[in-house]
């Protein structure tokens, strides 16, 4: 992500040429997508898997050269057998999948041998996502607000709208744990329509109720924002609940943005020719090439809370937040700090420069009455 499509690719032709010198003519190496590949071999017992795996790691992690760029990579594991593991070719993928990421969880670089274990999460994943297919059906999706502020003591200027599930069993979910799901299966696309449409019909009520100023951010995941059928999602939305556009800000990772930065330009040109607002969001998490950053047409940063949480202990995070607010000015962008849980937090903040606060310490996320009151 940090050096750009291109590279990438020449990256994994590299790494796909040392991993294949490795295997044996008859043995199966496809990639699936992105940066995961599976590799098919017939062994005689477990450990041959085990001698595999480990010359695979050892040879991913020399460093690649390209472009007189050297890079560091690792490889992350899992396992399956056939047939002590599964019965079918569908559930040998993913037992290796569930095995590869246990791995990723404990640290990558490595491998892991799938056990019955990590069914359990296997299977919870695959309950959820076919409760969440019904979710939107049985209305157990709902918004809660969190109001922004320009400083402490002043009147809220707006709200960010944030996905809650009401599940039947497993109560209030938070979307860390369900959005992931959404977004490998599609389903975040009916889903994100849904949030826009319901944001929308939210501010359009509090528009009614006499807060006009009121403006409504909604947060916009990967798949949604690649997806061609984005803008008219927008537009249909805004047009069905009469809200002006500059009245929506529409909230994308940093991560997302750079991801693949000259698609991302010309969906957020066409964004801000129709006149939403663009932020960036969790920003400096990701890698963020300035010269793009300069070019895309967003009007809001957003700190990411991980900085604003260690603020006062952490003179790097201060370092950091206060370069992040004076990127921000002079790239005329406004300045929004996430996750402010103290005064301390709050009065620093305000004092280097940030033009809104959000954060527990403001308000919390809440239900829309509430959000009135
Ligand atoms: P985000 O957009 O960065 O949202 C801010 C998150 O920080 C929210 O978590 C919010 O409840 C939490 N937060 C706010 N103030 C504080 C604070 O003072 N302290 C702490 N510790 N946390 C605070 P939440 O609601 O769990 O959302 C997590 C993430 O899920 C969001 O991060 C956003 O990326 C994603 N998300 C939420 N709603 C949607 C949605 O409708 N669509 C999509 N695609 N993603 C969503
Ligand atoms: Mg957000
Ligand atoms: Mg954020």
């Amino acid at each position: 992500d940090a050096y750009g499509h291109q590279l990438g690719d020449r990256l994994l032709v590299k790494m796909s040429q040392r991993v294949s010198a490795l295997l044996r003519p008859q043995d199966t190496f496809a990639r699936l997508g992105g940066d995961e590949f599976v590799i098919v071999l017939a062994i005689e017992e477990p450990d041959d898997a085990v001698v595999v795996a480990e010359r695979i790691i050892a040879a991913v992690a020399e460093p690649f050269l390209i472009d007189a760029a050297e890079l560091q990579v690792s490889a992350s594991l899992g396992i399956a057998l056939y047939p002590d593991d599964a019965t079918s070719e569908r559930e040998l993928m993913a037992h290796a999948d569930a095995a590869m990421y246990h791995t990723k969880e404990g640290g990558r670089n490595g491998y892991t041998f799938f056990t019955p274990s990590m069914q359990v999460s296997a299977n919870r994943q695959l309950r959820l996502l076919q409760d969440l297919r019904r979710a939107t059906e049985r209305g157990e999706l709902l918004l809660h607000y969190q109001p922004k502020f320009v400083a402490a003591g002043t009147p809220a200027v707006g709200a960010e709208a944030l996905l809650r599930w009401q599940h039947p069993e497993l109560g209030m979910l938070s979307p860390d744990v369900f959005i992931p799901i959404a977004e490998r299966s599609g389903l975040i696309l009916p889903i994100g329509d849904w949030v826009l449409d319901q944001a929308c019909a939210q501010l359009r009520a509090w528009h009614d109720a006499g807060q006009h100023e009121w403006t409504m951010a909604v947060n916009l995941s990967p798949l949604q924002f690649s997806s061609p059928a984005l803008l008219d999602s927008v537009r249909a939305a805004l047009q069905r609940h009469g809200i002006a556009p500059e009245r929506l800000t529409l909230e994308i990772t940093e991560t997302t943005a750079m991801k693949d930065v000259e698609a991302s330009l010309v969906i957020l040109n066409d964004l801000t020719a129709m006149g939403v607002h663009i932020a960036i969001d969790d920003f400096g998490t990701g890698y963020s090439s300035l010269l793009y950053l300069k070019r895309m047409p967003a009007t809001e940063l957003k700190i990411d809370r991980a900085f604003v949480r260690d603020l006062e202990q952490n003179a790097e995070d201060a370092a950091i937040v206060s370069s992040i607010v004076a990127l921000g000015r002079s790239l005329q962008l406004q300045v929004v700090a996430e996750g402010v849980e103290t005064r301390e937090q709050q009065e620093y903040l305000s004092g280097l420069g940030c033009d809104q606060l959000q954060g527990y310490h403001l308000g919390r996320p809440m239900d829309p009455d509430e959000f009135l009151r």
